[in-house]
């Protein structure tokens, strides 16, 4: 058992303050996931470079990966990186889909700033009654905790659901007053990994409900909200992928005008996973197909970092509105 440790301690802050600025300020908070220190070097060089404000994400796959530990370490590493570098822009580490009271509470005592329960899966009483419990063991170290109502269809990691449902507007008053939760995750059509909707090509996938957001804050008005699934499954490195050798078909995503609407909404909080994850594979198919000789591993992975960072730039900037806000 790692040493209890406070977020605190290592230059983190909770997701509070941050989502109350994006709320007024019209824009949303990324939350970028990381596994390996590429990543969380080009999240974290991208968002000093155009002064976002930023939500490191951990997610259950990424723990098996890389161990909870080193992670830890590596985002404490990476917030004096980005000091070093001469920024302040404020840095959160959020667990995403914690599954259990346990693996909060340890992320909690172990350095994590933010954690998110989700029992979306559960009857609307026990993710009331899981939630509630990780709120108040969070309050005891000022932790911020998001939930999440409603199921969103793909594969993430471990979360894997066949259909979606859509949140139903009429439960998320009871549910934040019930549990206390710092914010809440809706299913309104978005959807984990690059397979987000079954279109054909050509073919336009169906717009986000703005209209259940809209339900969602007339009820809960000014309460943070969170889009999962918020990838846009950028076409330059779909294409690139396949023209490298790589076989994705009918990929699908959000795309970016729809994440403009909702970033300047209560949306305060964005998910984005699978463009990163593409970018970096594209970039390492590119670098072995047009130099089949290369076996130094910086020889692909830091042109593969080199691509994140400019797409972690791009979301910041002309996506969430999040830059300049650091
Ligand atoms: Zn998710």
């Amino acid at each position: 058992m790692a040493d209890k440790v406070s977020y605190k301690e290592l230059g983190l802050v909770n997701t509070k303050e941050m989502f109350t600025k994006a709320m007024k300020g019209g824009y949303a908070v990324p939350a970028y996931n990381f596994n390996n220190m590429e990543q969380l070097q080009a999240i974290l060089t991208g968002c000093a470079e155009s002064s976002s404000p930023v939500i490191l994400q951990v997610s259950s796959g990424a723990r098996k990966y890389a161990n909870q530990t080193l992670l830890r370490y590596m985002a404490m590493g990476g917030v004096q990186m980005v000091r070093a570098m001469g920024s302040n822009i404020p840095i959160a580490l959020h667990l995403d889909h914690g599954d259990s009271f346990e693996l909060a509470k340890s992320c909690i005592d172990t350095g994590f700033s933010s954690v998110m329960i989700d029992k979306s899966g559960v009857p609307f009483d026990e993710n009331v009654k899981v939630t509630k419990q990780v709120v108040e063991y969070a309050r005891e170290h000022d932790v911020s905790v998001e939930a999440e109502l409603g199921v969103l269809a793909g594969i993430e990691d471990d979360v894997k659901h066949e259909a979606s449902h859509y949140t139903r507007p009429e439960e998320v008053e009871e549910f934040v007053k019930r549990t206390g939760v710092d914010s809440l995750a809706i299913s309104i059509g978005t959807s984990h990994g690059a397979y987000k909707f079954k279109v054909k090509p050509g073919e336009q996938p169906p717009p986000l409900r703005f209209d259940i957001l809209e339900e969602v804050e007339k009820r809960i008005p000014g309460f943070p909200i969170v889009l999962h699934g918020s990838s846009s499954v950028m076409p330059e490195f779909v294409d690139m992928i396949n023209k490298f050798g790589g076989q994705l078909k009918d990929t699908a995503g959000v795309s970016e005008d729809q994440l403009r609407r909702a970033a300047r909404s209560a949306v305060c909080k964005v998910n984005i996973d699978s463009d990163g994850r593409l970018a970096v594979t594209a970039v390492i198919r590119k670098c072995f197909g047009e130099d089949p000789k290369n076996f130094d591993p910086r020889g692909y992975l830091g042109p593969a970092r080199e691509a994140l960072k400019k797409v972690i730039i791009h979301k910041n900037e002309k996506v969430l509105g999040s830059a300049g806000k650091g």
